[in-house]
């Protein structure tokens, strides 16, 4: 794949741009390594003082930077600008909190007395150059989130950017770099994916973490493991949101609009197969239909738009074979369906009906806006249609009963479940999946201390 900005709207190369050399590489994983051994001795409060200030310049940044994420791949301008203000909201958090997530643990006294110590401390301390291989589809966000705990840690980043949002990744390296972080603490490697398992192998990077397709997970994670070496992964997801008689109907076929086609439809956590218990199957269907129909499709540079064209034309090809598939072994198709016939990568917002398990929709990611819905006769077929599935990221479930409640947070097969709203990520909670969403967890304290050596100090 060249590195390149391509925009999605027109299908126009607008910029290209050389991978680094061997040269290049080698000289920036020495910065790395070199950077790391001054900066794990600083302390959070200059930690603190570095990081938010790279917010503030995100915050002065936000017109600019949306306009360029959404640019390169494409997203809703109005969402461009929201992940901005979400990258510097996470940026805050980890530094106030960071201190406060990584202070050292004091095991219990009989413990400690057990071991006829003293004196026992956990601490966490930083790894060293971590590698972050990212995806386009949150191009700030999804850097945002692994960066500022990893720095927060004590721990330096290189950045492998998904090869079509080459100015974001740049513009972040550069933002870092204003904020008064020295070279080497946040780079940017310009390189494409067949550079990453060399870098893998070396022993001066000593963590990595991708968020992408399960295809670039499994080849990072059995690269990081010949060499024992940690991985984070988040993956793909095909989240259940499922709706049972107690729900508010309305607002859970509103919401569930938003849920399926924010980000054009590209999200690891949009709801995307729509479960429905029989009861309520026809009134909610109807008021989906109808929300999905009304949407705006178009120029993701206006502010009116709600859904823009996919990021790239092999994500439409992709997106529209696992429609043709479901359709051929048919399923109906209640709005949507097919491509526009203008330029740029477009897909109508659609929904399919009488989806089987045969179907590769049923099975695979659907990653542009096309929710599948399904009927279930009881809450016990709801969970079980839920679960049939090789991911496990997130869930939605509309209920107001909370035995019904209790049943799902037992039973759904995902790092998280959202009742009565839709999944949305916050720098305070966990996040990460089960199954073949991944492993591992980013955000809150969970997600800083993956990068950490957690490290036993015993005292005789
Ligand atoms: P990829 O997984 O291919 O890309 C994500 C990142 O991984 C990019 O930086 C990419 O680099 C890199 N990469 C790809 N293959 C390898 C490899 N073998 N070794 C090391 N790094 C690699 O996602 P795509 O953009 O191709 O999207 C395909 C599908 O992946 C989507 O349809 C969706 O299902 C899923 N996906 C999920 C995301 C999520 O948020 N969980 C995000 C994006 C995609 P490069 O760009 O240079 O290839």
């Amino acid at each position: 794949m060249p590195i390149a900005t391509v925009n999605p709207a027109t299908g126009e190369t607008l910029k290209t741009y050389e991978a680094m050399g061997d040269e290049e590489i080698e000289r920036r994983l020495q910065l790395a390594e070199a950077t790391f051994r001054t900066y794990r001795a600083s302390n959070f409060v200059d930690r603190a003082r570095l990081l938010i200030q790279a917010a503030n310049l995100l915050d002065e940044d936000r017109q600019d930077i949306a306009r360029t994420m959404t640019t390169e791949m494409g997203k809703p301008i109005r969402q461009a600008h929201a992940e901005a203000a979400k990258c510097a909201k996470a940026m805050r958090w980890y530094a106030e909190h960071a201190e406060e997530l990584l202070a050292d643990e004091e095991p219990a006294e009989a413990d400690v007395r057990d071991s006829g110590a003293s004196r026992v401390r956990v601490r966490y301390r930083p790894l060293g150059p971590v590698l972050a291989v990212m995806p386009w589809n949150f191009p700030l966000w999804q850097v945002i989130r692994f960066a500022a705990p990893a720095l927060m840690a004590g721990n330096v980043g290189l950045l492998k950017h998904a090869s079509n949002v080459p100015q974001t990744a740049l513009y972040l390296e550069d933002l870092f770099h204003r904020a008064g972080y020295t070279e080497g603490c946040f780079q940017t490697l310009l390189i494409g994916s067949g550079a990453v398992g060399g870098i893998l192998l070396d022993e001066r990077v000593r963590a990595a973490t991708l968020t992408g397709s399960e295809p670039a997970g499994r080849e990072v994670a059995s690269t990081a493991g010949q060499m024992i070496k940690k991985t984070v992964l988040e993956l793909g997801g095909s989240d259940p949101y499922v709706v049972m008689p107690s729900a508010d109907l309305n607002r859970a076929a509103q919401i569930a609009v938003t849920a399926r086609v924010q980000n054009n439809g590209q999200s690891c956590i949009a709801a995307k197969r729509f479960i429905v218990h029989t009861d309520v199957y026809d009134a909610f269907a109807e008021r989906f239909v109808e929300g999905m129909k009304a949407l705006k499709v178009g120029d993701p540079q206006l502010a009116d738009t709600d859904v823009g064209p996919l990021a790239s034309e092999r994500g439409r090809t992709d997106l529209e074979e696992l429609v043709d598939d479901a359709t051929r072994s048919g399923a109906h198709v209640l709005c949507g369906g097919k491509r526009p016939d203008w330029p740029g990568w477009y897909y109508p917002p659609t929904v399919l009906s009488g989806i089987t398990r045969e179907m590769r929709i049923h099975r695979e990611e659907a990653f542009g806006p096309v929710a599948t819905l399904y009927r279930a006769g009881d809450l016990d077929e709801a969970v079980l249609i839920a679960n049939d599935s090789p991911f496990g990221l997130s869930s939605n479930v509309w209920t107001r009963d909370e035995a019904e409640v209790d049943r799902f947070v037992r039973d759904l097969e995902a790092g998280s479940v959202y009742f009565n709203g839709m999944t949305a990520s916050h720098p305070a909670f966990p996040f990460g999946g089960v199954k073949r969403s991944g492993y591992g967890r980013e955000l809150s304290g969970h997600g800083i201390r993956e990068f950490c050596n957690i490290t036993t100090v015993w005292h005789g």
